[in-house]
């Protein structure tokens, strides 16, 4: 019985040479319009599907190799008796390699003007179910999905006469992983269609990829396992987008922190730096550039920005890694640094520089894992502007202290609840994180800021979430600030802003929340 490979492919790379070096080792070939053409112009000896099949290709191509001659060539079981006489009885020869690679859809989409009608025409339908169908039959047959597979594929038939069976097995895989990348690459297009109409849609299945981008020493503890993946198909969304420059390799908890440091950062119109601690700031200043704005944001918590994860908005200069150099940082993250830092810092051999790609996107989707589920939503990114404060209080902020309030509302956001946050002159003075109790948050605060050395008289204060009682709120006060920004909404709003005026201060409601747990 002569042996078969059938050639399908769209990436033509490669693909004569892989055609010559078959049919020289006792091949005959198998193949569809496109590529039948360039194989017959190129001299190699080549029967047309549609020639073998008695049925033309139609449809502008949506059918080609949809036949059963094709698709029992390749699924029938070899030593199975039966199978084999089923196909002499319609006269099919048994298709012992299978090379396909799909229409182009990914790349499709990727052109600015693509249309709809050309990102559906280049779904490929006989691509998938043959390689499908030759990846369940691998004990018998060969499939190649991967230009890069045809070397091995011919050494090993001219080595040993056949495709061994571990590399069956090994293409095998590496076709459902194929065809279910593709398949996720059509649904998030399409998924994207409809979110575009109405965003914050949620599909009725989530089919999302993800590709791994490395494996990681350990998890969140040394006895847990981790790996790093980024999602298919979209632009680069935050981390995934990084450029490691230097330094040890990530670990899980560089990567989460440090989404947490660029995420806040670049959050920020004016030159910002962040200081995270256990995804949380113990450091944010805003300044004339990244020096000034590490300077200040530094002196919030000097002692627990030790090991800490840095992202900066702006070019790091040697200036600013002059500065930065005195402290131990296990990460540094800007969209820049300058020859004059990158100088500093290489003196460091194990400190971490991730430049961050320019543009990014923010992710779509939030993700969080609950028992046997997965809870979605869409990220944070709503930020009430300035113009949209309600001012409940006799007292009103002044321009400063408004702008001081409108920074200390940004931080906010990026501080685990509840959250209770002091700022002055564009800096954080003290972070109050994660406190079961809005009270104990405000005094965790304050008392660090005290130890800081900085004084809260005059400063202003934000509140993630609203204040149930008029006691938080006194807390604040007592520290020293004198107004306050919080988003309002208890049923006891009149007790709280009765307490802001009998108290003097300012008080400015947002109307939204901050929760972040
Ligand atoms: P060619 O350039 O050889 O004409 O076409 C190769 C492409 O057609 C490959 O990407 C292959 O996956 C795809 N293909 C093969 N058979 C069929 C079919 O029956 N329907 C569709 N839609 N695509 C096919």
């Amino acid at each position: 019985m002569r042996k078969q490979a059938l050639l399908s492919v769209s990436d033509k790379s490669g693909i004569v040479a892989f055609a010559r070096e078959l049919v020289a080792l006792g091949y005959h070939i198998l193949s569809t319009g496109g590529t039948a053409k360039l194989l017959a112009q190129e001299g190699i000896e080549v029967q047309e599907v549609a020639d073998y099949t008695g049925f033309p290709e139609m449809l502008d191509g949506r059918v080609k190799t949809l036949n059963p001659k094709i698709h029992a060539g390749i699924l029938a079981r070899r030593p199975d008796p039966e199978h084999m006489k089923a196909l002499a009885d319609h006269e099919i020869d048994p298709i012992d390699i299978v090379v396909v690679n799909l229409y182009p859809f990914e790349q499709t989409i990727a052109k600015p003007d693509c249309t709809f009608e050309d990102a559906i025409e280049n779904i490929d339908i006989g691509g998938p179910t043959m390689i499908r169908a030759a990846a369940k039959n691998h004990e018998s047959v060969a499939v190649v999905v991967d230009p890069a597979d045809y070397e091995l594929v011919a050494e090993e038939i001219r080595a040993e006469g056949a495709v061994s069976a571990k590399t069956r097995f090994e293409l095998a895989k590496k076709v459902f992983a194929h065809t279910a990348r593709y398949d996720a690459m059509i649904t998030n297009y399409l998924t994207s269609l409809d979110e575009e109409q109405k965003p914050g849609r949620f599909p009725a299945v989530f089919t999302r990829q993800w590709e791994k981008v490395q494996d990681l020493r350990y998890g969140e503890n040394p006895h847990q396992q981790a790996a790093f993946y980024r999602e298919v198909n979209v632009a680069p969304g935050l981390l995934a987008g990084y450029e490691q420059l230097q330094g040890k390799e990530l670990s899980y908890n560089n990567i989460a922190d440090s989404d947490a440091a660029w995420e806040c950062a670049r959050s920020f119109k004016e030159p910002c730096c962040v200081i995270i601690k256990h995804a949380n700031p113990c450091g944010v200043a805003v300044g004339a550039d990244s020096a000034e704005a590490y300077a200040k944001a530094f002196k919030t918590d000097s002692k627990s920005a030790f090991g800490g994860i840095i992202a900066f908005n702006r070019i790091v200069t040697r200036e600013c890694a002059e500065l930065v150099a005195h402290q131990f940082a296990e990460v540094i993250i800007a969209p820049e640094f300058a020859e004059g830092a990158m100088e500093i810092f290489s003196q460091k051999k194990n400190l971490r520089l991730l430049k961050m790609a320019a543009g990014e996107a923010a992710n779509d989707f939030d993700f969080k894992r609950v028992g046997g589920g997965l809870l979605v939503q869409t990220p944070d990114t709503q930020l009430c502007a300035e113009d949209a404060l309600k001012c409940v209080t006799e007292r009103v902020p002044t321009e400063s202290q408004l702008k001081d309030l409108m920074f200390a509302w940004n931080v906010a956001r990026f501080v685990k609840s509840n959250t209770i946050v002091y700022v002055r002159d564009g800096m954080t003075l003290g972070v109050g994180a994660g406190q079961m109790s809005r009270v104990d948050s405000a005094r965790i605060a304050a008392m660090k800021a005290e130890e800081a050395g900085l004084s809260l008289e005059g400063s202003v204060a934000a509140s993630d979430a609203f204040f149930p009682f008029r006691d938080g709120l006194d807390v604040i006060v007592d520290a020293g600030a004198v107004a306050v920004i919080q988003p309002g909404g208890s049923i006891r709003d009149q007790e709280v802003i009765d307490a802001a005026n009998e108290r003097n201060v300012a008080m400015v409601l947002t109307g939204e929340r901050h929760f972040r747990h």
